[in-house]
């Protein structure tokens, strides 16, 4: 298909169905609101399906992944926008259910359930939320049977749930990571960033400061400890930053001890008003490869 075509828009399961193409398949999973960030893991998907494939992306607001007083209702929605910016980036077809589309008995009896990493950092601090994520990624790729899946590194704990679901279900998808796409001054792309007022979009580049200051710290025989406290620090002295999490994590997902090796995954997740932020940086990830995972 050319680059510059619209996609196509189906609602239902049943018109997925019929305009699912043979040959190899790249999707893309989306709550919408695109930004450039979400254009990358297409421009990826595009490359990697070549002129023979079929990329697909789906624009869903998952009720499930969400937690009661969570921004749900006012999460930013526009399909005619996003369909726009997709026909930009070679996107041949576009999956919007609505919620009884993909629930149509309300919400499922039978879930994926994430195990530990669902239960630490963003999985404590929204309680459901991996499961909800993980479920209705199962849902997608049994729905548009891809051959590979595009997830961005800015989700980290939620690509490496995908990846662990994968192996453990035995799903038939290779899973392909996207490096983070910033602004120019370091925040990291995401919906949320609509939220911020003019003095938030401002304190919000600590988050992206803070990871950097990190990676500083990161200096041979230095620690875990020694790179969340630097990375804390940066976020400390920020007027309306309140910090949920600093932490290293390693490829199992799991907090590195602070007196463990300064490499991992640095996290970061803070509140600014009522808007949650997260962003991540790697240092000598994983196992000293650098950034490829
Ligand atoms: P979302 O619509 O927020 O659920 O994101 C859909 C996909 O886009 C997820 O795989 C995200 O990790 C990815 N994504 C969101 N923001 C960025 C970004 N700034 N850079 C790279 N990938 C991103």
């Amino acid at each position: 298909m050319s680059e510059l075509t619209t996609p196509m828009v189906v609602r239902t399961t049943a018109e997925l169905a019929t305009a699912l193409t043979d040959g190899p398949r790249a999707v893309v999973m989306t709550m919408g609101a695109l930004h450039d960030g979400h254009l990358e893991l297409v421009r990826r998907a595009r490359a990697e399906a070549g002129s023979v494939g079929q990329v697909v992306v789906t624009i869903f607001v998952n009720p499930l992944q969400f937690g009661v007083g969570e921004d749900l209702d006012r999460y930013p929605r526009d399909l005619e926008g996003d369909v726009a910016k997709l026909a930009g980036v070679g996107a041949d077809l576009v999956f919007a259910p609505a919620p009884e589309v993909l629930y149509p008995d309300g919400e499922p009896v039978v879930r994926v359930s994430a195990g530990a990493i669902g239960e630490i950092l963003e999985g404590a601090i929204r309680p459901g939320h991996f499961d909800g994520m993980l479920t209705v990624v199962l849902k997608l790729l049994h729905l548009t049977r891809p051959t590979v899946a595009f997830f961005g590194r800015k989700d980290a704990q939620q690509l490496m749930a995908v990846r662990q679901m994968v192996r453990d279900l035995n799903v038939d998808v290779r899973i392909v990571g996207v490096p983070i796409v910033r602004e120019p001054d370091g925040l990291a792309l995401s919906s949320r960033n609509a939220y911020l007022t003019p003095e938030q979009r401002i304190a919000a580049v600590s988050l992206s400061a803070a990871l950097r200051a990190g990676q500083a710290a990161a200096v041979p025989g230095a620690c875990a400890d020694d790179v969340t406290v630097a990375a804390r620090r940066t976020l400390e002295g920020v007027a309306g930053v309140v910090i949920d999490y600093v932490t290293l994590v390693a490829e199992t997902g799991q907090p590195v001890p602070p007196q463990g090796p300064a490499q991992g995954l640095l996290l970061v997740a803070a509140r600014l008003g009522k808007t949650r932020l997260i962003d991540n940086a790697a240092i000598g990830w994983p196992s000293g490869q650098g950034e490829d995972w």
